[in-house]
């Protein structure tokens, strides 16, 4: 059943140095129960605001929300219901516990303002403190206890009111990285023994596709792709996604009498098949893992710069003007300066971007 449905929501700010800017534009998407969605994205591209919009908290530009199957927001039949009654769980990066009051207050909280009586609420706050391992802390204040724990604080006070849906904004991000990966695996388990549907706000893409079912990757207000981790990472819908979610390296090239050639070399074409929609110009990306580094198949080239990483080593390798980033297994050994070649063995072609693009990423984060 679907959960969480968004038809075509929009928000426009308008900002007195910057004008107009359309933070959300036309989002269609829809998250069935009991799913963990993720809304990934660069700083500036809209995920907040789209939280903020589900949680009640903005209102919408036009557009409708659904959640669990009633409206809350129409726009069009100034339709709108305010967050306390959208019976939604909320852990945000900025609402951090309260420091004047003990774990058992801090949980208890959203019971007492249901006007729960005091046996109801005895009984949810100890099941809520049990499900995120804080038993026996209840007198205890949050500033006696670690980071993970008053993390732990905020997720039992999201959970103690048993909301359906779960709206969580970069709740990790103020934790060490260890504790995030603990976290993360903690509110997963929390999920499968509950069953609500996760909404998950990260620009930290390894944290989304480690947490998610199904990921939103979004760009300057403009959803690019739904999808799993999976497919996102393997079927990357344009360069700008290609480059989001996992490694990636790039070459602009020439396609000319049915050869590929990297700019700045015009005479070594690339050993690439050429797509049957490819323009004359073209971007051709492909993870660095998944290029071969041989003495004698494909383009002929050299070693500018040798990496030692601890799993793989890196190197860079001159391609026409440009460079190509490549990862091998420790086995496969090249010297910095020996001769080489390169073949991509899972190329993916893409438009090129046009530089108005670009400029309109950095303006967004600048608002
Ligand atoms: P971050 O990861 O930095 O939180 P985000 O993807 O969540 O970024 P939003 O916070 O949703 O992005 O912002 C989207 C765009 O809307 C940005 O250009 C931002 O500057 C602008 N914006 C957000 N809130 C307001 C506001 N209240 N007034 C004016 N502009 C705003």
């Amino acid at each position: 059943m679907e959960q969480i449905v968004l038809r075509h929501v929009t928000k426009k700010f308008t900002t007195k140095t910057l004008g107009d800017i359309v933070a959300v534009d036309d989002f269609n998407l829809s998250v069935e129960e009991g799913e963990c969605f993720s809304f990934l994205g660069p700083s500036g591209c809209g995920k907040s605001t789209t939280l903020r919009m589900i949680a009640g908290f903005e209102d919408l530009t036009e557009g409708e929300i659904e959640l669990c199957g009633k409206p809350v927001s129409i726009k069009s039949k100034n339709l709108y219901v305010p967050p306390e009654n959208r019976g939604l769980g909320m852990v945000f990066q900025a609402f951090a516990v309260w420091p004047h009051m003990n774990v058992f207050e801090n949980v208890a909280f959203p019971l007492r303002l249901q006007k729960m009586n005091r046996t109801d609420i005895e009984r949810k706050v100890k099941e809520a403190l049990h499900h995120t391992s804080l038993d026996g802390l209840e007198t205890t204040y949050p500033s006696d206890l670690s980071g993970g724990q008053q993390q732990r604080i905020a997720l039992a006070r999201a959970i103690v009111t048993q909301p359906k849906v779960m709206l969580l904004d970069e709740p990790l991000s103020n934790l060490d990285p260890k504790l995030r990966e603990t976290m993360r695996f903690e509110i997963k388990e929390l999920q499968k023994k509950l069953g609500f549907t996760i909404i998950f706000v990260t620009h930290d893409q390894s944290e989304a596709m480690a947490i998610s079912d199904r990921m939103m990757v979004c760009d300057m207000g403009k959803i690019m792709q739904i999808d799993t981790p999976e497919n996102l990472y393997n079927k990357p819908i344009n360069r700008f996604v290609h480059s989001f979610l996992g490694e990636s390296t790039f070459l602009n090239v020439v396609v000319r009498d049915g050869k590929v050639y990297a700019e700045g070399d015009d005479e070594q074409p690339l050993d690439l098949t050429i797509p049957g929609d490819a323009a004359e110009r073209m971007v051709v990306a492909s993870r660095p893992n998944a290029i071969a580094l041989t003495q004698d198949e494909g383009y002929q080239t050299f070693v500018e710069k040798r990496i030692f990483l601890t799993d793989r080593t890196e190197y860079i390798i001159p391609v026409g003007s440009q460079q190509l980033k490549v990862q091998t297994p420790h086995r496969i050994s090249f010297r910095e300066g020996e001769r080489c070649c390169v073949r991509l063995l899972e190329p993916m072609w893409y438009p090129m971007e046009d530089e108005a693009a670009e400029k309109e990423r950095m303006r967004r984060q600048l608002v």
